[in-house]
């Protein structure tokens, strides 16, 4: 199960970011995952919630994973379709000339995260 690989991979940076933006804790993850993928989302979100506890700021945080569906375009007759339906093969001209264009992508879109109370921000006592 490669799946844990990624998602160490994407909890390592999600607490660099927090570290790095002095957050108290990490509440979300969103991914943008697509169907084409190599990740199986309920393998994805399993790893998830196993591994988040050994992190310092995602011990708490729920994944939401936005599934990017599948385009392929065909180069021979500039059609593009849904890869999940028909493969390599275009379903309007026959041809295996095809490239993917979306769908295979395993990418961080947003982390939201709760921030400690801002110093600095009280009343002013010169006033
Ligand atoms: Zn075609």
């Amino acid at each position: 199960m490669h799946e844990l690989g990624i998602v160490m991979n994407v909890l390592e940076q999600a607490d660099a970011a927090a570290a790095e933006y002095n957050a108290e804790k990490v509440m979300k993850v969103t991914m943008e995952v697509g169907e084409v993928s190599s990740i199986v989302p309920d393998l994805f979100i399993d790893a998830f919630n196993w591994a988040k506890k050994k992190t310092d700021y995602l011990k708490d945080a729920e994944l939401e994973m936005i599934i990017i569906e599948g385009r392929t375009y065909c180069k021979s007759c500039g059609g593009t379709y849904r890869t999940t339906e028909h493969g390599k093969k275009c379903p309007y001209c026959g041809s295996v000339d095809t490239y993917l264009l979306t769908g295979d992508q395993v990418i961080i879109k947003d982390i939201e995260a709760l921030f400690k109370e801002a110093t600095g921000g009280g009343p002013d006592p010169s006033e």
